[in-house]
């Protein structure tokens, strides 16, 4: 009877955080080598990826989906790797839009097969895209993607959403110092009274392979003084508890940028996150060491009562706050691999 009481109510964790959104990775290769992410020397051609049988199915993910919903999650992120490598995409999204309770489904693309499936995914139910474009110039967009792609493809891709009726569609933006920072107003100026979002991003430590040093993060403040000095900017309030971009809106009315500074402005209080990774591991943070696996239950004919049962208490014992923590732990738990972004998305 306990059981049946505890899975009605909606979880919190360890520090009172309820879950509210779930990002699931539904492919780990990339069409990108993007150096802060799966730089190339590391995620070479021979390097071991997933094989399509260990990632999770559609029908897997849909039933983890709507798991999920009584749990309090009614958004969704769809990501990678590239999720717009993985075979039959609309066909996901079309079931995970017929998932009663599932209100919102974003994807995060490097936009590259975003012209391509634009209409599709529309129709499928897709309700908002995220393109991710670090560069307008051709040799830095080049060196930021491994060299894959060009930054023409991933214009034309925002237009096409844009065509296929998206709107308010985000631009997110990696800035490093020294290697696209000069940039950073372009990409403003580019966008600026478009209808399209540009977030800035605060460069991460995410994974393993990247060589992160904090001396290349460009704190927000920083660029949202530059950004305001050209184009004045005022503060505005948060849409929801938990929104993780601080959202600026330029003075003239000529839109909004917004920023995202997990490293110098952490905002762990707030996060409600859960992240399937393509092979079926749950992770309560982006810089998790380890996950727990869901598929081998759901392979194993656990009934949904046992696979809520399992999220539930992944997630009543979550205390993760890596942001908060993050000089402390890397000094303490350097050598301990995280788990790699192209694996649980962004
Ligand atoms: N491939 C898709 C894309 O690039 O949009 C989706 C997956 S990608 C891992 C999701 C987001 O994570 C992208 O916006 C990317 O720029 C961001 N990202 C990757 N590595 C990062 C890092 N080290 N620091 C900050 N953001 C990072
Ligand atoms: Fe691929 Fe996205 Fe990672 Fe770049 S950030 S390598 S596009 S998964
Ligand atoms: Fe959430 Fe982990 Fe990021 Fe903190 S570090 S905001 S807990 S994902």
């Amino acid at each position: 009877m306990e059981n049946a009481i505890a899975l009605d109510r909606r979880p919190a964790d360890r520090l009172g955080r309820p879950l509210r959104d779930l990002r699931i990775s539904v492919m780990d290769r990339c069409n990108f080598r993007c150096p802060y992410c799966m730089p190339r020397e590391r995620f070479h051609e021979h390097y071991a990826f997933l094989r399509t049988a260990q990632r999770l199915s559609f029908d897997e993910i849909t039933r983890l989906a709507r798991l999920f919903v009584p749990m309090g999650v009614h958004k969704l992120r769809i990501t990678g790797g590239e999720p717009l490598l993985r075979a039959n995409l609309p066909d996901l999204i079309a079931d995970l839009a017929a998932v009663e309770g599932i209100e919102d489904i974003a994807m995060t693309t490097n936009g590259v097969l975003l012209g391509k499936y634009a209409y599709e995914l529309k129709a499928a139910g897709l309700t908002r895209v995220t393109v991710s474009l670090d560069s307008l110039d051709p040799q830095i967009f080049e060196k930021l993607s491994g060299g894959f792609g060009h930054a023409s493809e991933v214009l034309d891709g925002i237009e096409r959403a844009r065509a296929a009726g998206f709107t308010r569609i985000k631009v997110n933006t990696v800035i490093q110092r020294g290697v696209n920072d000069e940039g950073a107003l372009d990409l403003v100026a580019r966008f600026r009274g478009s209808g399209v979002t540009v977030r800035f991003i605060e460069y991460m430590d995410v994974g393993n392979r990247n060589d992160w040093r904090e001396q290349m993060v460009v704190p927000s403040r920083e660029l949202q003084a530059r950004i305001h000095e050209r184009w004045p900017l005022h503060a505005l309030k948060p849409r929801h508890a938990g929104e993780v971009a601080q959202r600026h809106a330029f003075d003239d009315g000529a839109g909004e940028v917004g920023f995202i500074s997990s490293v110098t402005q952490p905002f762990c209080g707030n996060c409600s996150r859960a992240r399937l990774s393509s092979d079926g591991l749950l992770y309560t943070c982006l810089f998790a060491q380890t996950g727990t696996d869901l598929r081998a239950p759901l392979r194993a004919g656990a009934d949904d009562a046992q696979i809520t049962r399992i999220i539930r208490g992944i997630w009543h014992d979550r205390e993760d706050r890596y942001s908060e923590q993050r000089m402390m732990l890397r000094e303490r738990e350097g050598a301990k691999p995280k788990v790699e972004m192209n694996y649980i998305g962004g």
